[in-house]
């Protein structure tokens, strides 16, 4: 079974014909079109972290805003520069139906996957292509959400910010990298080697139900264990703070390729 679908992702990625995911649990949603609708957004009660504009939509906590300044605060300098660079804006909301309403973008798939998972939907990246203006990523002020929580949404976002700037999940080095993991992955030892919670931790990028691989998911995640604090494990949100090197033992070659940019 894992072959057959490794086995149609290498070819599809050889091909360069790779079907994108839709959506990963209404968390991110790179690269949709948009509607465009008047804007909404509310007074904000700050404007900008590190540089990159924020805008709040509706009633936010300042327990939330504080926690998610200093988190972004904390980040890398660089990154934090490239989002800016690429007119990145941080919106911060009570859920992400709201935030997107009020960035003037419709989409259907993010209120029907919010309405089916309220809780599960916490942080968005949106990227669209033909229209910069709309990049940004939402933070969502919802409950239960611990500091450590909080900061593994922000690097995995982030994550998924640097895949869609500089366009890593079509970049030909690292499809190379990813290929040369999958092809190592292909041989099973390395699945087989894995514990059950561990192969459950993965499940997402090998058993969803397209057959499809998430390669910005796996590239967020790659990107987010390298942060401090660490990431979490696909559109799940799955937290373990005991498998920070699961991901960079599966995929050695695009971590690495990560950790050069
Ligand atoms: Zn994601």
């Amino acid at each position: 079974m894992l072959s057959k679908i490794t086995g149609k992702i290498v070819s599809n990625i050889v091909g360069g014909v790779q079907q994108r995911p839709i959506s990963c649990v209404g968390k991110c949603v790179p690269n949709r079109s948009a509607d465009v609708f008047e804007r909404t957004i509310k007074n904000s009660p700050i404007k900008e972290i590190k540089g990159i504009p924020v805008e709040i939509v509706g009633d936010v906590s300042q327990d939330f805003i504080k926690k998610i300044s200093k988190q972004i605060d904390n980040f890398p300098q660089r990154w934090l520069d490239l989002f800016k660079e690429n007119d990145y804006k941080i919106v911060l909301s009570k859920n992400i139906t709201d935030a997107y309403k009020a960035k003037g973008v419709h989409s259907s798939i993010v209120e029907q996957t919010e309405k089916r998972n309220p809780q599960g939907t916490l942080g968005i990246t949106y990227n669209n292509i033909q229209n910069r203006l709309f990049n940004f990523f939402c933070f969502c002020d919802k409950p239960p959400l611990s500091d450590i929580y909080m900061q593994n949404i922000v690097n995995h976002e982030f994550g998924h910010g640097l895949c869609n700037i500089k366009k890593l999940d079509s970049d030909l080095n690292f499809r190379q990298a990813l290929i040369d993991d999958l092809g190592e992955i292909q041989t099973q030892k390395k699945l087989d080697s894995l514990s059950e919670s561990e192969r459950k931790l993965v499940s997402h990028y090998f058993f969803n139900k397209k057959a499809y691989l998430p390669v910005d998911e796996i590239i967020a995640d790659l990107f987010a264990w390298q942060q401090k604090g660490g990431g979490c494990y696909g559109t799940t949100l799955i937290l373990d703070k005991e498998n920070k090197n699961l991901m960079p033992y599966l995929f050695p070659n695009l971590n690495e390729a990560i950790s050069n940019l």
